[in-house]
């Protein structure tokens, strides 16, 4: 049981996890910090935290646990703020890359570094904001933590037990590995999206050709709808990973070029079956 919860960045994530665990009657009380009053009016008016405090020292005073929920180009910030507050509480996180968080926190921290557990949940939705939390969001979803081999056991056993609770998996992995894996998974497919509503849209006719789409449109850029800051700043934390993940990509699109130029239909064949095989299998998964 969570005495005091303190969720910092109040939307799609931190609310989540809060909806979540109050649900589970994991914990007792729950305060929000974020920037905007109206935002975290918002949260208290829908019962997603119990009040707001717009002062981040009363946030955490006698916080056991401290989520950092905001966009991962301002967790820097939070943590050279917190560095200086007196409370003794496990601090977390959320953000999407790890190698810059866990950078910032080892920077601001200091003595505290074993305290702050940094994690990852595999879910989240094109919304953002306190309006889209959801209970269920991570239930039967992965979470990643990638602690350090400073990491303090009990702070990791602590948000290890508050993700389960939640019905999330929860797996471990190194920064690294986090970071070259999610470029990949996640970052790479969120950058092709939105490129391509981006090519299309810039077209003359961009109004006829989104009238002439149907469901594969719809499904490979539903992610274009995401939140820009919150993209901008993981594409500037994992930009190396990203960038190598990219090019990768970029070669590949070079193929498909030169086989449609050669009008090759063996290569486009085969492609598309060891695609198709791989995606199906993603399915029985
Ligand atoms: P969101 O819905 O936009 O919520 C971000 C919250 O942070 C807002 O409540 C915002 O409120 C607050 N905030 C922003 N900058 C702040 C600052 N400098 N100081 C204090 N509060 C600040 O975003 P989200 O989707 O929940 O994402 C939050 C984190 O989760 C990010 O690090 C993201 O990488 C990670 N994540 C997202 C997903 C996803 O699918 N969305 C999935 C996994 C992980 P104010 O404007 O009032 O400050």
């Amino acid at each position: 049981m969570i005495n005091k919860l303190c969720i910092i960045g109040v939307g799609l994530i931190g609310g989540s996890l809060a909806r979540a665990l109050r649900a589970g009657g994991h914990v007792r009380e729950i305060v929000g910090y974020s920037r905007r009053l109206a935002n975290l009016q918002l949260a208290a008016d829908l019962g997603v935290i119990d009040y707001a405090e717009v002062s981040l020292a009363a946030a955490v005073r006698g916080a056991d646990v401290v989520v950092l929920a905001v966009p991962v180009g301002s967790m820097a910030d939070i943590l050279t703020e917190l560095a200086h507050l007196a409370f003794d509480g496990v601090i977390t996180d959320v953000g999407s890359t790890k190698g810059n968080v866990v950078g910032a926190a080892r920077t601001a921290l200091g003595k505290r570094f074993p305290f702050f557990v940094p994690g990852h949940p595999l879910a989240g939705t094109e919304h953002s904001g306190v309006e889209a939390a959801q209970a269920d969001l991570f239930r039967g979803r992965r979470v990643i933590l990638t602690p350090l081999p400073e990491t303090d056991p009990q702070a990791l056993a602590r948000v290890q037990a508050l993700w389960k609770a939640v019905g999330a998996e929860v797996v471990e992995m190194s920064v690294e590995e986090h970071d070259r894996l999610l470029a990949a998974s996640s970052h790479l497919p969120h950058m092709l999206a939105y490129m391509l509503v981006d090519m299309l849209v810039r077209r003359d006719d961009h109004r006829a050709v989104f009238a002439a789409s149907a469901g594969g449109f719809r499904d490979m850029t539903r992610i274009a709808a995401s939140d820009p800051v919150m993209w901008r700043d993981i594409c500037l934390a994992n930009r190396v990973e990203l960038l190598a993940a990219i090019k990768q990509y970029r070669n590949d699109l070079g193929a498909l070029v030169e086989a449609l130029e050669r009008g090759d239909g063996e290569w486009l064949e085969d492609t598309f079956a060891r695609a198709k095989r791989a995606r199906e299998a993603l399915n029985d998964k």
